[in-house]
């Protein structure tokens, strides 16, 4: 019996038939797909993607070098060593992410009292080499010069969560 419907299907041309007609069924239906990278979808202002380092607006670093981040920091990623400068405020002289630790938990964010150290919207940071993810405080906040906008924005959305 198994064998007359599969000859009567192949006869027929049932399975082409029923490829066709769902073919037919999304072809003038909206598109799921996106032309990425030329289009990116939505993103929550909480996503949690590559490390920056923000300063105020006239241009001081924002960190105080409080080492919350690195103590809260269950990778053990970060790495930090600092110094009093001659006003007597205290400042990094070291910020080190190891990115091939990282988890993106999104801790150091949470524990930062200054919003000094966050992540941003940034997924595209592949690299070939593992040294290149090794990241230094010149790094971060040339990410967070690069980033500022859309990083207040997030902030700023995420502040009635937090
Ligand atoms: S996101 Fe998590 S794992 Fe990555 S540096 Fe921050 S605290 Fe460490
Ligand atoms: S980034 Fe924030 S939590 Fe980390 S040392 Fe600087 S001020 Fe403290």
């Amino acid at each position: 019996m198994a064998r007359l419907d599969r000859a009567a299907r192949s006869l027929f041309l049932a399975e082409l038939l029923a490829g066709m007609r769902l073919t037919l069924k999304y072809m003038l239906k909206p598109k799921v797909t996106i032309n990425y990278p030329y289009e990116k979808g939505p993103m929550s202002p909480r996503f949690r993607g590559e490390h920056a380092l923000r300063r105020y607006p006239n241009g001081e670093e924002r960190c105080i070098a409080c080492k919350l981040c690195e103590a809260i920091c269950p990778a053990l990623a970060i790495t930090i060593e600092s110094e009093p400068r001659a006003d007597g405020s205290r400042r990094t002289t070291r910020y080190d992410i190891d990115m091939t630790k990282c988890i993106y938990c999104g801790l150091c964010e949470e524990a930062c009292p200054v919003d000094a150290i966050v992540e941003g919207p940034n997924f595209e940071f592949s690299t070939e080499t593992r040294e290149e993810l090794m990241y230094n405080k010149d790094k971060l906040l040339e990410n967070g010069d690069r980033w500022e906008p859309l990083l207040a924005k997030r902030l700023e959305l995420d502040a009635p969560y937090r």
